[in-house]
Order: C-alpha cells, then sequence, then structure tokens
C-alpha cells in the first residue's frame, strides 16, 4: 500500500460530512467556513509511543484516545468541536492496524458531529499528532484566568480512575478483572465533556480539563487567575473502585495522577442557580473554593491539611512550604 493508497482507504471515506466544508481531504489545503461572530478555538496533541502510550496498546482505544484528548481541550474552553486534522507517523502500513485506529477515531468523530479535513502521513517510529478546530462566541469562551476570589470550584464526573487502571497495567498493584474493567475504560476511552463545557457558557468563569491530576490543573486556574483555594478531600468524587485503592494508598490517583480528562471550573455564587439547573449526565460535584490567599490547600474531614505523599508536580513543591 503507498501513501495514497492508505489516505485514500482509510481516510477519504468517513462517517461525517459537515456543510462548513467547502473542501476536505484531497486537495492542497482544506477549505473550511467558520461561522461569523465566533472565535475559532485551535488545539493539538501529541501522542508518542513509548511516551504517552504503550507500544501494545489496543489501536481502537488509541484512535479514541488520541481525538479524545483534543475534544477535551475543546470542552474546557467552551468550544463546539467542528473539524480536525490527523498528523500520522507509522512504522509501516498495517491495514488492521489502520482500520482498528480509525473505528476508535471515528467512532467518536461522529459521536460528536466533527469531520477529518486534513492531514499528513509519514513512515517513522509510532505517533499521532491531531488537531482539532471549535467555535464559541467571543465572550463565552472559558478561560483559565477568569476565576474570582469567593467562586466555587466543582468537577464533573469522577477522579482517579484512569490512573487506578494504569498502574494495574504496569503491575504496580493487583485489581479484580471487574474492577480492572470499569477502569481501564476510563484510562483508554476517556469521554471528553463536551456538551457540559458548552453549558457553562456564561456560568462558569475559569475552566480546565484534567489531564495532569486535579492539583496541576487547578494549579494553573490559580496561577493564571491570580489566587487560591481550598478544596475538601471528602468532597472530591470518585468511584467505589478508585474510593477502595485509595483506602490501600492514599488520595494521589485522584489528586496528582490523573488524565480522567474531567472538566474543573469555577462558579460565582450568583450563577450557582443556574449551575444547579443544568443536568449532567457524568454528574458535577462541588469541591471547595477560590480565595484571595495564592496556593491550594487541601483538607481532609477533621480539617487537618492534607500533603499528598508522592508527587512529581511544580505546585506541590509550593504547597509543602
Ligand atoms: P501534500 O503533499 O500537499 O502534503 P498529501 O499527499 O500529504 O499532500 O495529502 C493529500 C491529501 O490527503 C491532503 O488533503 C491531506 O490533507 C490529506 N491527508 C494526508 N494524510 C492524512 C491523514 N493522516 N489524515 C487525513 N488526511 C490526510
Ligand atoms: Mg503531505
Amino acid at each position: 500500500m503507498n501513501e495514497f493508497e492508505l489516505i485514500h482507504t482509510f481516510f477519504t471515506r468517513q462517517p461525517v460530512s459537515r456543510a462548513d466544508v467547502a473542501a476536505g481531504i484531497g486537495d492542497d489545503t482544506a477549505l473550511l467556513r467558520p461561522p461569523t461572530g465566533q472565535l475559532l478555538a485551535v488545539t493539538s496533541d501529541l501522542l508518542v509511543s513509548g511516551v504517552h502510550f504503550l507500544p501494545d496498546v489496543e489501536p481502537r482505544s488509541l484512535g479514541h484516545k488520541a481525538l479524545a484528548v483534543n475534544l477535551s481541550d475543546l470542552a474546557a474552553m467552551g468550544a463546539e468541536p467542528a473539524w480536525f486534522l490527523l498528523n500520522l507517523v507509522l512504522p509501516e502500513a498495517d491495514a488492521q492496524w489502520l482500520e482498528r485506529f480509525c473505528a476508535g477515531m471515528f467512532d467518536l468523530a461522529r459521536a460528536y458531529n466533527v469531520q477529518l479535513v486534513g492531514g499528513d502521513t509519514s513512515r517513522g517510529p509510532l505517533a499521532i499528532g491531531i488537531e482539532a478546530h471549535g467555535f464559541v462566541p467571543e465572550s463565552a469562551a472559558l478561560r483559565r484566568s477568569g476565576a474570582k476570589t469567593g467562586d466555587r470550584i466543582y468537577v464533573t464526573g469522577t477522579l482517579g480512575d484512569a490512573a487506578v487502571a494504569l498502574r494495574h497495567r504496569l503491575g504496580k498493584q493487583r485489581l479484580a478483572e471487574d474492577d480492572f474493567a470499569v477502569v481501564v475504560e476510563r484510562l483508554d476511552r476517556p469521554t471528553p465533556r463536551v456538551r457540559e463545557g458548552m453549558a457553562l457558557r456564561g456560568i462558569a468563569t475559569g475552566a480546565i480539563d484534567i489531564s495532569d491530576g486535579l492539583v496541576a490543573d487547578l494549579g494553573h486556574i490559580l496561577e493564571m487567575s491570580r489566587v487560591g483555594a481550598r478544596i475538601f478531600l471528602d468532597k472530591i468524587p470518585v468511584s467505589p473502585v478508585c474510593r477502595a485503592h485509595i483506602k490501600k494508598y492514599g488520595w494521589e490517583a485522584a489528586l496528582v495522577m490523573g488524565d480522567d480528562y474531567e472538566l474543573c471550573f469555577t462558579v460565582p455564587p450568583e450563577n450557582t442557580g443556574a449551575l444547579e439547573k443544568l443536568q449532567f449526565a457524568c454528574g458535577l460535584h462541588y469541591i471547595g473554593e477560590i480565595e484571595a490567599e495564592p496556593g491550594l490547600r487541601i483538607v481532609d474531614e477533621s480539617g487537618k491539611p492534607y500533603r499528598p505523599a508522592s508527587t512529581g508536580h511544580d505546585h506541590f513543591a509550593e504547597n509543602k512550604k
């Protein structure tokens, strides 16, 4: 299979066909019609074999995750996804591998109505770069810099499952088969919180998606908003499997390790009524408050400060003073 055949076989035919794509795959560039009066939200993420995923990962999961992490970034901005580009470096043109990779990627693309409009393909060590585009009304983007003292802090879904699944996969702990089946979904096939991010327009002051753990990612909001925060351990939402893990190993999976792709966001008191009217199938949990004093304070049920044992993140180093 040459490069042209590969592109034609796997990428030209795809499930989504949007009216705002004047020209998609096949010409020198794609030609796209962004809606007037909205900002174009653009993001890209690179996944490198051996760095971001294990070389023997299931290709269907890889296809899903490569697109999901980009849609998650759009979600964290409150943007509506529209288009994406795929840059693929492959050691060989393995048709079976490509078929499964595309199945994972295009199933998710269909679910969010995002169209593949171009990319590039080359031979080399396995790596996947996706660039995704979306739209957001100018004043509605959920920036990291918008949090204010007194805002309440929330997260969607549950935290920590992806980290627990990864520890099992790396042989660092053993889970029962059924438990692993539950959490590995969160690791391999995360759900980008796109509808949730869009619903938060006009309600949240700041937002981020959790890709490096709650502490690091909330830390980015705090830094860019020049504020601090207090979060409550007993309010962090975790699944039953993760709760059992925490009892044995502590809170690190939910606080510092997670690539859960949930949203963490801040809401001023006057908007909490509007927030409560939103129905999020994934759930929505209050976890703490934005405060004027810089730094992140984590407190346990008895009000005592909690310091996670292990972390490689800078924000923790600051916290330990
Ligand atoms: P060029 O020489 O201009 O880079 P290519 O032969 O690489 O063109 O690509 C031909 C067409 O196929 C272009 O429209 C390009 O966007 C598209 N394409 C190439 N690789 C991919 C890919 N991995 N996914 C989607 N579209 C691709
Ligand atoms: Mg090319």
